[in-house]
Protein backbone atom coordinates (compact mmCIF):
# COMPACT_ATOMS: atom_id res chain seq x y z
CA UNK A 1 0.00 0.00 0.00
CA UNK A 2 0.97 3.30 -0.98
CA UNK A 3 1.01 6.30 1.47
CA UNK A 4 -2.01 7.43 2.32
CA UNK A 5 -3.75 10.71 3.50
CA UNK A 6 -7.24 9.68 4.84
CA UNK A 7 -9.38 11.54 7.54
CA UNK A 8 -8.73 10.09 11.46
CA UNK A 9 -11.05 7.82 11.85
CA UNK A 10 -10.92 8.61 15.72
CA UNK A 11 -9.05 10.80 18.22
CA UNK A 12 -7.01 7.64 19.35
CA UNK A 13 -3.78 8.27 17.08
CA UNK A 14 -1.01 9.74 18.17
CA UNK A 15 1.54 11.89 15.82
CA UNK A 16 4.80 9.88 15.23
CA UNK A 17 5.94 13.71 15.13
CA UNK A 18 4.89 15.45 17.85
CA UNK A 19 3.55 12.60 20.01
CA UNK A 20 0.27 14.77 20.32
CA UNK A 21 -3.67 13.20 19.40
CA UNK A 22 -4.59 13.32 16.01
CA UNK A 23 -8.22 14.98 16.24
CA UNK A 24 -11.20 12.60 14.81
CA UNK A 25 -11.86 13.69 11.54
CA UNK A 26 -8.67 15.98 10.48
CA UNK A 27 -6.92 14.51 7.73
CA UNK A 28 -3.48 12.68 8.55
CA UNK A 29 -0.72 11.00 6.42
CA UNK A 30 -0.48 7.44 6.72
CA UNK A 31 3.24 6.65 6.41
CA UNK A 32 3.51 2.66 5.57
CA UNK A 33 6.59 0.96 5.74
CA UNK A 34 7.22 -2.75 6.30
CA UNK A 35 6.80 -4.00 10.27
CA UNK A 36 10.19 -4.95 11.36
CA UNK A 37 8.75 -7.16 13.80
CA UNK A 38 6.98 -9.11 11.52
CA UNK A 39 7.42 -10.87 8.20
CA UNK A 40 5.07 -9.99 5.09
CA UNK A 41 3.36 -7.45 7.52
CA UNK A 42 2.85 -3.73 7.31
CA UNK A 43 3.05 -1.00 10.26
CA UNK A 44 1.61 2.43 9.57
CA UNK A 45 2.84 5.94 10.75
CA UNK A 46 0.35 8.62 11.49
CA UNK A 47 1.48 12.18 11.37
CA UNK A 48 -0.23 15.22 11.81
CA UNK A 49 0.23 17.01 7.94
CA UNK A 50 2.33 19.88 8.86
CA UNK A 51 4.85 17.52 11.40
CA UNK A 52 5.07 15.09 8.35
CA UNK A 53 5.73 18.06 6.32
CA UNK A 54 8.48 18.95 8.27
CA UNK A 55 9.64 15.51 9.45
CA UNK A 56 9.08 13.21 7.05
CA UNK A 57 8.71 15.12 3.84
CA UNK A 58 9.36 12.20 1.23
CA UNK A 59 6.26 10.04 1.96
CA UNK A 60 3.93 13.45 2.51
CA UNK A 61 5.15 14.46 -1.20
CA UNK A 62 4.35 11.17 -2.46
CA UNK A 63 1.17 11.09 -0.73
CA UNK A 64 0.03 14.80 -1.35
CA UNK A 65 0.83 13.63 -5.11
CA UNK A 66 -1.61 10.71 -5.21
CA UNK A 67 -4.34 11.93 -3.19
CA UNK A 68 -8.25 12.84 -3.74
CA UNK A 69 -8.50 14.57 -0.54
CA UNK A 70 -8.90 18.52 -0.22
CA UNK A 71 -6.11 19.20 1.70
CA UNK A 72 -6.09 22.77 2.86
CA UNK A 73 -2.40 24.67 2.71
CA UNK A 74 -1.53 22.27 0.41
CA UNK A 75 1.01 24.65 -1.18
CA UNK A 76 2.60 25.65 2.34
CA UNK A 77 2.67 22.02 2.78
CA UNK A 78 4.69 21.23 0.01
CA UNK A 79 6.99 23.96 0.11
CA UNK A 80 7.82 22.80 3.78
CA UNK A 81 8.21 19.35 2.40
CA UNK A 82 10.91 20.53 -0.58
CA UNK A 83 12.30 22.38 1.66
CA UNK A 84 13.24 19.32 3.81
CA UNK A 85 14.35 17.41 0.88
CA UNK A 86 16.71 20.01 -0.10
CA UNK A 87 18.38 20.83 3.45
CA UNK A 88 18.69 17.34 4.12
CA UNK A 89 19.33 18.11 8.01
CA UNK A 90 15.86 20.01 8.51
CA UNK A 91 13.91 16.83 9.32
CA UNK A 92 15.96 16.44 12.34
CA UNK A 93 14.52 19.76 13.71
CA UNK A 94 12.56 18.92 16.99
CA UNK A 95 12.19 22.41 18.36
CA UNK A 96 14.24 25.03 20.69
CA UNK A 97 15.26 24.69 24.40
CA UNK A 98 17.25 26.66 26.92
CA UNK A 99 19.98 24.22 27.91
CA UNK A 100 19.43 22.97 31.56
CA UNK A 101 23.34 22.10 32.23
CA UNK A 102 26.81 22.93 30.72
CA UNK A 103 27.10 19.32 29.32
CA UNK A 104 26.28 18.78 25.92
CA UNK A 105 28.28 19.71 23.09
CA UNK A 106 26.84 21.16 19.67
CA UNK A 107 26.63 18.62 16.96
CA UNK A 108 27.94 20.80 14.55
CA UNK A 109 31.30 22.87 16.45
CA UNK A 110 31.87 20.69 18.98
CA UNK A 111 31.92 23.19 21.27
CA UNK A 112 29.63 22.72 24.57
CA UNK A 113 26.37 25.13 24.83
CA UNK A 114 26.04 26.74 28.12
CA UNK A 115 23.89 26.46 30.60
CA UNK A 116 20.64 29.04 29.75
CA UNK A 117 21.40 28.85 26.16
CA UNK A 118 18.96 28.66 23.53
CA UNK A 119 19.52 25.21 21.65
CA UNK A 120 18.27 23.32 18.45
CA UNK A 121 16.82 20.09 19.71
CA UNK A 122 17.56 17.58 17.10
CA UNK A 123 16.15 13.96 16.50
CA UNK A 124 17.08 11.00 14.18
CA UNK A 125 14.58 8.99 12.37
CA UNK A 126 14.87 5.04 11.88
CA UNK A 127 13.08 2.10 11.38
CA UNK A 128 9.84 4.44 12.13
CA UNK A 129 10.89 6.04 15.14
CA UNK A 130 12.32 9.31 16.02
CA UNK A 131 14.79 9.35 18.72
CA UNK A 132 16.91 12.37 20.79
CA UNK A 133 20.32 12.77 18.73
CA UNK A 134 21.46 16.06 20.54
CA UNK A 135 21.69 19.46 20.02
CA UNK A 136 23.39 22.28 18.06
CA UNK A 137 23.72 26.30 18.80
CA UNK A 138 21.42 28.42 17.52
CA UNK A 139 24.02 30.39 16.37
CA UNK A 140 25.63 27.48 14.26
CA UNK A 141 22.05 26.56 12.90
CA UNK A 142 22.63 27.88 9.16
CA UNK A 143 26.20 25.88 8.79
CA UNK A 144 24.38 22.81 10.19
CA UNK A 145 20.97 22.96 8.32
CA UNK A 146 22.09 25.12 5.36
CA UNK A 147 19.75 27.44 5.85
CA UNK A 148 18.67 29.82 9.29
CA UNK A 149 14.99 29.51 7.92
CA UNK A 150 14.14 27.13 10.76
CA UNK A 151 12.25 29.62 13.07
CA UNK A 152 8.95 27.78 11.85
CA UNK A 153 9.98 24.29 12.41
CA UNK A 154 11.12 25.32 16.04
CA UNK A 155 7.93 27.00 16.83
CA UNK A 156 5.64 24.25 15.44
CA UNK A 157 7.73 21.35 18.17
CA UNK A 158 7.93 24.27 20.86
CA UNK A 159 4.54 24.93 20.90
CA UNK A 160 4.96 25.73 24.99
CA UNK A 161 7.28 28.92 24.32
CA UNK A 162 5.24 31.62 24.83
CA UNK A 163 6.46 34.85 22.53
CA UNK A 164 8.96 36.29 24.22
CA UNK A 165 10.68 32.84 23.92
CA UNK A 166 10.16 32.97 20.21
CA UNK A 167 11.53 36.31 20.27
CA UNK A 168 14.74 35.19 21.72
CA UNK A 169 14.93 32.28 19.42
CA UNK A 170 15.05 34.66 16.47
CA UNK A 171 17.82 37.12 17.69
CA UNK A 172 19.97 33.63 18.64
CA UNK A 173 19.16 32.18 15.28
CA UNK A 174 20.19 35.83 13.69
CA UNK A 175 23.41 35.41 16.15
CA UNK A 176 25.91 33.29 13.90
ZN1 LIG B 1 2.00 16.10 15.04
ZN1 LIG C 1 27.86 25.10 17.72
Amino acid sequence: MPHSIEPAASGRAKCRGCSKPIAKGELRLGERMPNPFAEDAEMVLWFHLQCAAFKRPEPLLDALASTEEDVGERDALEAAARNGVEYRRLPRVDGAQVAPTGRAKCRCCREPISKGSWRVRLVWYEDGRFDPSGFVHMGCAEEYFGTAEILDRLQHFASELGNEDVAAVERALRSA
